[in-house]
């Protein structure tokens, strides 16, 4: 029987006056209590974790995939249920790329993880010797995850850690615990006791956590600053990382692409969930000879796409998660304001919708060097730069210190391959961004941080390889 909204929620939340208050975004109404961990909790949380690790790891391949594909059944049986709670708490919309595909891609996730085929590979095989690298779980993972995509990277992390026979601490980020901690609830309902925890607390609980000596390897998904801290933590226990770190993605559209086959995935590529993601595109670089024609194509679109609150069913676009970010988008589009840029369209609060709402905003004529090129928005803004020579876009793309993905537009996909080979990210896109694939590794270069996730590379990236030589000429 699927969980109604209610109990799910009722299973996670903290009895009144014993956690910290949780608003939605959208209304401003006050949630629910969520749970707040301390460091006893951790300590505890670790302690069982690691004791269950052995007997999950005996399970090997055949026992836990047909697990994770029950886990997977019982998502999907109350996804309805976590989609009406990722909406209120995250404030993202139900519908379009909201909280019903957040949940979605969330299962489909799991299911090809559990699929991903991992086999040992040799490596020598000749007259001296035979040697297969194997891989094995590291032991523990800690998970710790940001506020955009809760559910979605919570279950990037979890997912492959698990599927390779590690137990999991995770730590979600404190804008959306009752999320996270209902998703953890729902998967613990199928698997072994203490193979999979939770602790929903501060950064404080997420900086014991990664310096703590019983955990093994970090997978953090969160800002470039977080990141170097747990690069300095990582030094007491040694404990492996994988950083997904924030980004500043460049698209450059060549001068042959067509604006109007473009537009609405340029749109998209830059607006998926309000503009809060990671791998959004966040400068848009157009050349010359077709700058008015996106800039206005771009700006008609936006007027069809409708923003509103979470659970309107109608709505496209949420408001921004928290007020910290609302601040910085609108410090970053008021700065472009001062320095002469153009607002196409949006450029003011939308607070008749309510107080978090930022309108999609277009900023053109705006070159590099100003704070919304600069820095990254995480939300609604996209500062637009015209451009002459595709050289000249490149070294813009790669002037930054940070490189997670990159995109190239145009109507002669060959023509954007060298440009592609050029751009300093980890993922390239043509005539499209931000689309991730669950076989497809994905991670970052420069500040964006280091380490592959998704596929069979995210499966090593959670193990430990074991090189296992044999006498030349025995089969193994
Ligand atoms: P954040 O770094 O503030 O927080 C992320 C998580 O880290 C939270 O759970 C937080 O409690 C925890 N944390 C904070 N300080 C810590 C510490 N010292 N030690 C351990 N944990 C600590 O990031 P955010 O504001 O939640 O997320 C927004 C940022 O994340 C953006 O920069 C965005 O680009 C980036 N991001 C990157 C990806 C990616 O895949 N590369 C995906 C989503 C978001």
């Amino acid at each position: 029987m699927a969980l109604t909204y209610e109990e799910l929620l009722a299973r996670v939340a903290a009895p009144a006056g014993t956690g910290r208050l949780v608003h939605e975004p959208a209304t401003g109404d006050a949630l629910a209590e969520a749970p707040v961990h301390d460091v006893a909790a951790l300590e505890e949380a670790i302690r069982a974790a690691r004791a269950a690790q052995r007997d999950w790891d005996a399970l090997g391949h055949e026992g836990r995939i047909p697990l994770l594909n029950r886990v997977a059944d019982h998502l999907e049986e109350n996804s309805e249920a976590l989609a009406q709670l990722l909406a209120r708490e995250q404030g993202k919309p139900l519908n379009g790329q909201g909280a019903r595909f957040e949940v979605g891609g969330t299962i489909a996730w799991l299911r090809a993880t559990a699929a991903t085929p991992l086999e040992p590979e040799v490596v020598v095989d000749d007259a001296s010797q035979r040697t297969e690298l194997v891989y094995r779980p590291v032991g523990l993972v800690a998970a710790i995850g940001p506020w955009n995509w809760p559910l979605m990277i919570g279950m990037w992390q979890i997912a492959p850690s698990l599927r390779m026979g590690n137990v999991v601490v995770v730590k979600p980020s404190e804008y959306v615990p009752l999320s996270v901690l209902a998703l953890v609830s729902l998967i613990n309902d199928v698997l072994p006791a203490d193979v999979l925890h939770v602790l929903s607390g501060d950064r404080e609980v997420g900086a014991r956590l990664t310096e703590h000596p019983g955990v093994d390897k970090v997978m953090f998904t969160g800002s470039t600053a977080t990141g170097r801290k747990i690069v300095e933590s990582s030094a007491k226990n040694l404990a492996r990382l994988t950083l997904e770190l924030g980004g500043n993605d460049a698209g450059i559209v060549l001068p042959d692409a067509d604006p109007d086959a473009i537009v609405e995935g340029l749109f998209w590529g830059a607006f998926i969930n309000t503009g809060m993601t990671c791998a959004a595109l966040k400068r848009l670089y157009v050349h010359d000879s077709l700058y008015d024609r996106v800039v206005d194509g771009l700006a008609a679109y936006a007027a069809k796409v409708p923003m509103g609150k979470s659970l309107d069913e109608d709505s496209l676009l949420g408001p921004v998660q928290n007020k910290a970010q609302f601040e910085i988008v609108e410090r970053l589009v008021e700065d472009a304001r001062d320095r002469g840029a153009r607002i196409v369209t949006g450029g003011e609060p939308a607070k008749e919708i309510g107080e978090l709402f930022y309108p999609i905003t277009l900023v053109a004529d705006i070159t590099d060097g100003a704070a919304l090129v600069d820095e990254e928005q995480f939300g609604p803004a996209l500062p637009i730069i015209r451009y002459s020579d595709v050289d000249d876009a490149v070294a813009s793309a790669n002037r930054l210190d940070v490189g997670l993905g990159a995109s190239v537009w145009t109507s002669d996909v060959a023509a954007a391959r060298p440009v592609a080979e050029r751009l300093e990210a980890g993922t390239v896109w043509v005539n499209q961004h931000g689309m991730v694939h669950p076989f497809a590794p994905f991670g970052g270069v420069k500040g964006s941080g280091y380490g592959l996730e998704f596929g069979v590379e995210g499966l090593k990236s959670v193990a430990a390889p074991k090189a296992i030589t044999l006498p030349a000429g025995v089969a193994g």
